[in-house]
């Protein structure tokens, strides 16, 4: 199959594209390289069967495939704050391009949207039938409200042109080729203690997540593209293994033998409380869940950090 993977060189995409190239497709990457970096798909260049494209989705595309996987969009907090302007309209101008894309194409049209969709939740966990709570014009809403209205969109092409779609709400994920400054925690962390330097914690590091490991958060998408023609999502995807903050910092401290202290910073406005995803529709409808240990996952990030590290290339 030919598939279109727009985000292709961002954390996610490159892993994306890497899988599905294995597993023989055509994939064709499109990015604009704002957070994606070329050293994240350098290693599939030579793969005949891998293309990408410099390319904003928030302008139309004109391409030929027969699937979609729509990821473009900063996801860290210090980068869709850069521009929140543009984030948003990546969001919406780039579902509304992609949509019109699978609609001409008749192709199946997968959905990167997030747990954020939740905002600070107070249902806890949280699943799929909660609305969210979310402040529609706070530092966090370009990319909220980005990502609600991006599905609204979906639903709506579903419902109107009876496009075939799949919506992922994906919950805190990290592994290599994390982006190292895009102050994300897990990278935050690993390289602070990497180099010995204070392990920054926001509020009293009582605030928690849940982190799924990228391989088994690929899995799943795969799982959702490839599920039975009447299910469209949206479906929770992440690790409901959850944990403070603090409790992140000192699992990382343990497995580098970093020599960091603990250090206390302002915790960000509209910073949520907690965070768990509810999985059981993933389970029933994909049979997924994820399988890899935090300890096991954080050993192969900082096994990835340690060696950009070794290569002075951390920007
Ligand atoms: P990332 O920043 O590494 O990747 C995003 C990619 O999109 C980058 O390569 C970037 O250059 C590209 N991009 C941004 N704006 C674009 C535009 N206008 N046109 C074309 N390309 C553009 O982030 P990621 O962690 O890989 O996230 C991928 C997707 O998954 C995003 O849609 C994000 O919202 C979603 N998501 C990620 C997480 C997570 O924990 N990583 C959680 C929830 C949702
Ligand atoms: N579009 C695109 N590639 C295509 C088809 C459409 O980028 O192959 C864009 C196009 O710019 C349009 C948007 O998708 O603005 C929405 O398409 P749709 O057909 O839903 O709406 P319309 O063309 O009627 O505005
Ligand atoms: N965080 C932190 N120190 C850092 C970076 C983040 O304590 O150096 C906190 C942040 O305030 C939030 C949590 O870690 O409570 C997760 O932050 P991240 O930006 O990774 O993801 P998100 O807030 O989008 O879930």
């Amino acid at each position: 199959m030919r598939i279109l993977v727009t985000g292709g060189a961002g954390f996610l995409g490159s892993h994306l594209c890497e899988r599905l190239l294995n597993e023989g497709n055509d994939v064709l990457c499109v990015d604009n390289f704002f957070t994606g970096r070329k050293r994240n798909i350098s290693h599939l260049i030579s793969n005949p069967y891998f293309e990408i494209m410099r390319h904003d989705v928030t302008f139309p595309l004109y391409v030929e495939v027969d699937q979609i996987y729509n990821l473009a969009c900063p996801a860290s907090p210090v980068h869709y704050q850069h521009d929140p302007v543009q984030t948003t309209k990546t969001s919406i101008h780039g579902a509304i391009n992609m949509l019109g894309l699978a609609k001409r194409l008749r192709a199946k049209i997968f959905q990167a949207s997030t747990s954020e969709v939740y905002g600070d939740p107070e249902v806890h966990p949280q699943p799929e039938s909660y609305w969210g709570k979310v402040n529609p014009i706070g530092i966090r809403s370009c990319y909220d409200e980005g990502k609600r209205c991006a599905e609204t969109l979906f639903f709506d092409y579903h419902r109107q042109h009876n496009l075939s779609i799949k919506v992922a709400r994906i919950f805190n994920t990290y592994g290599p080729r994390m982006h190292p400054n895009d102050g994300r925690v897990v990278s935050n962390f690993v390289v602070q203690a990497l180099k010995g330097e204070d392990i920054t914690i926001y509020g009293e590091g009582q605030q928690t997540r849940s982190f799924c490991y990228v391989d088994d958060l690929i899995d799943g998408f795969i799982r959702l593209m490839n599920s039975h023609d009447g299910f469209t999502g949206p479906v929770n995807l992440g690790n409901p293994g959850e944990f403070t903050i603090k409790e992140l910092a000192e699992r990382v401290i343990e497995l580098t033998g970093s020599s960091s202290k603990l250090i206390f910073q302002p915790l960000p406005q509209d910073d949520p409380k907690q965070r768990q995803p509810d999985i059981q529709l993933a389970r029933a409808e994909l049979g997924w869940e994820p399988s890899i240990k935090l300890d096991d996952g954080l050993q192969k990030t900082i096994a990835y950090f340690d060696d950009l590290l070794a290569m002075k290339s951390l920007d």
